[in-house]
C-alpha cells in the first residue's frame, strides 16, 4: 500500500541552453551581498565564472568570493565557509558547479546564524539536528549532473579526521536551493570520468529508492522510465559528449531521480550510499565511481531477499526476456545487464582501483552505517564480504 506522505519541493528551476539570461532576476529577490561559492577552477576556465559574474554585476550585487571547494567537501572547508560568511553579513549563497559546491553552501547556510559555541558538525552530521535559526539562501548554477543537490535538501560532508563521510537530509524547507540554474551544454567540458560518475550516482539513486518494499507503487513506475531514459541516453553521451538531447535528458533524469518524488510513499534503502560513503571517507575517491564499485557485490548479496523486485527490475528497465527463466534467473539476468551497462559506460567496478586495500577492510566496516529500509540489514561480516568482492573485481 502507498504509504502516508507529504510532498512539498519549493525550488525553482530553471531549463536549458538560455538559462542563464534568467539568473540577473532571480539574483535581484535576494540581498545586497552574495557569496559566491565555487571549486577548484574548471569554471574559470570553460567560461561560466565570467558570465556568473556579469549577471551577479548586472543584479547590483556586492560579491565575496569563496572559491577551492574540493569534491567531497571536508569539515575544515565547511568553517572556512561559515567564517566568511559571518564576516561579510551575506544575505545570499550562490553555488556554481557540483553538488560538492552546493552540498557546502547548504552547510554554511544552515551553520551561520547558530551560536558561535555550536559545532555545525557535531550539530548536523553526528546528531543529525535541524535547523535553530534562520538559513541563509542558497542558489545554484549547475556545472556537474549526478547528485541531485539543485533540488534537495540533502549535504554531504566528509571529516577525514574521524573518517566519516555523512550526509544529512534536512526537513526544514528551507535548505533547498531557491532556484538552480541548469544549462546542459555547462556540463560538456566535464572530463568523461566525472561524467560516468554522475551518471552511475543517478542510476543508484533510484536504484537505492525501488529496491525497498513489496508494494504497488506509482513511484516506482516513475523510476523505472527514469532509468530507462537514463541508459538510453548515457549510451549516447559516452559516444557524443555533446550530444545536447542526451545531456539534457542526463541533467533532467538525474533532478528527478532525488528531489524526492520517486520516495513518496515508499521505503527505501540507501545501503549502496553508506558503504560508497566509507569508502570515500577513506580514499576521498569520487562519489559516483564509490558506488559503482560496491554496488554490484552489494544487490548480488541481497537480491534472495526481494527476488520479486529484482526479476521485475530485469524485465522493466533492461528488457530481459523472462520466458523460460526461473524468478531467480530473471533477477540474476537483470544485474547481469546493469553490469554490461556499467562496463560499456566506464564505472570503475572495483575499490582496489579507487585506492582502498585489503587492510582497510575492518576500517571500512567501522565506517559503514547499515540502514534498515532495503530487502535485508546487512551484519558486519556482509559488509566485509561485499569490500572483499569489490577489491577482487576487475
Ligand atoms: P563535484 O565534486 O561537485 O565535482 C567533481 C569534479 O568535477 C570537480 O573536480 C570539478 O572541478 C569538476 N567539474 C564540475 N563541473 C565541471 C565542468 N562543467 N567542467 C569541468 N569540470 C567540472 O561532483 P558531484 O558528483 O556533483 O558532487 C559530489 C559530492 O556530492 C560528494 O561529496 C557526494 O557525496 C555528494 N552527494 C550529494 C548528494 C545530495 O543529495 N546532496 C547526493 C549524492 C552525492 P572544479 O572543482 O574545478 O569545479
Ligand atoms: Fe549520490
Amino acid at each position: 500500500m502507498l504509504g502516508n506522505f507529504t510532498y512539498q519541493n519549493p525550488t525553482k528551476l530553471i531549463f536549458g541552453a538560455d538559462a542563464m539570461d534568467m539568473l540577473v532576476d532571480e539574483l535581484k529577490q535576494y540581498g545586497p551581498v552574495v557569496q559566491l561559492v565555487y571549486g577548484g577552477g574548471s569554471i574559470k576556465r570553460n567560461g561560466i565564472y565570467d558570465q556568473v559574474m556579469a549577471a551577479l554585476e548586472a543584479a547590483g550585487k556586492t560579491v565575496v568570493e569563496d572559491g577551492g571547494v574540493m569534491p567531497n567537501p571536508t569539515v575544515e572547508k565547511l568553517y572556512e565557509g561559515v567564517k566568511i560568511a559571518r564576516e561579510n553579513h551575506v544575505d545570499f549563497i550562490l553555488a556554481v558547479g557540483g553538488g560538492s559546491c552546493i552540498d557546502y553552501a547548504k552547510g554554511v547556510a544552515v551553520s551561520v546564524n547558530l551560536p558561535e559555541d555550536v559545532d555545525p558538525w557535531q550539530k548536523y552530521w553526528v546528531d543529525f539536528d535541524e535547523p535553530t535559526c534562520p538559513v541563509v539562501p542558497v542558489g545554484s548554477v549547475l556545472t556537474m549532473v549526478g547528485t541531485g543537490s539543485e533540488m534537495n535538501c540533502g549535504s554531504v560532508i566528509t571529516n577525514h579526521e574521524a573518517k566519516m563521510k555523512v550526509g544529512h537530509v534536512f526537513a526544514n524547507p528551507d535548505v533547498f536551493p531557491k532556484f538552480a540554474v541548469l544549462n546542459p551544454e555547462f556540463t560538456y567540458t566535464l572530463p568523461r570520468y566525472q561524467m560516468v560518475a554522475g551518471i552511475f550516482d543517478i542510476m543508484n539513486h533510484i536504484t537505492e529508492q525501488y529496491f525497498s518494499g513489496e508494494d504497488d507503487n506509482t513511484s516506482d513506475y516513475l523510476s523505472e522510465g527514469l532509468m530507462r531514459s537514463l541508459v538510453h541516453a548515457s549510451r549516447i553521451a559516452v559516444e557524443n559528449p555533446e550530444d545536447y538531447e542526451a545531456r539534457s535528458n542526463i541533467m533532467w533524469c538525474a533532478t528527478w531521480a532525488l528531489n524526492t518524488l520517486v520516495a513518496c510513499g515508499k521505503t527505501t534503502d540507501w545501503e549502496v550510499h553508506m558503504l560508497g560513503q566509507a569508502v570515500g571517507a577513506h580514499t576521498d575517491a569520487t562519489h559516483g565511481m564509490t558506488l559503482a564499485a560496491v554496488a554490484l557485490p552489494y544487490y548480488r548479496l541481497v537480491m534472495p531477499y526481494g527476488l520479486a523486485k529484482f526479476a521485475r527490475f530485469a524485465t522493466a528497465v533492461w528488457g530481459v526476456e523472462a520466458a523460460g527463466k526461473t524468478e531467480e534467473e530473471l533477477a540474476a539476468a537483470g544485474l547481469d545487464a546493469m553490469e554490461a551497462w556499467m562496463r560499456e559506460i566506464g564505472c570503475v567496478m572495483s575499490i582496489s582501483e579507487l585506492g582502498a586495500t585489503e587492510d582497510m577492510l575492518e576500517a571500512l566496516a567501522d565506517s559503514t552505517l547499515v540502514m534498515e529500509g532495503g530487502y535485508h540489514a546487512l551484519t558486519r561480516d556482509e559488509i566485509i564480504r561485499v569490500f572483499e568482492e569489490s577489491l577482487k573485481a576487475e
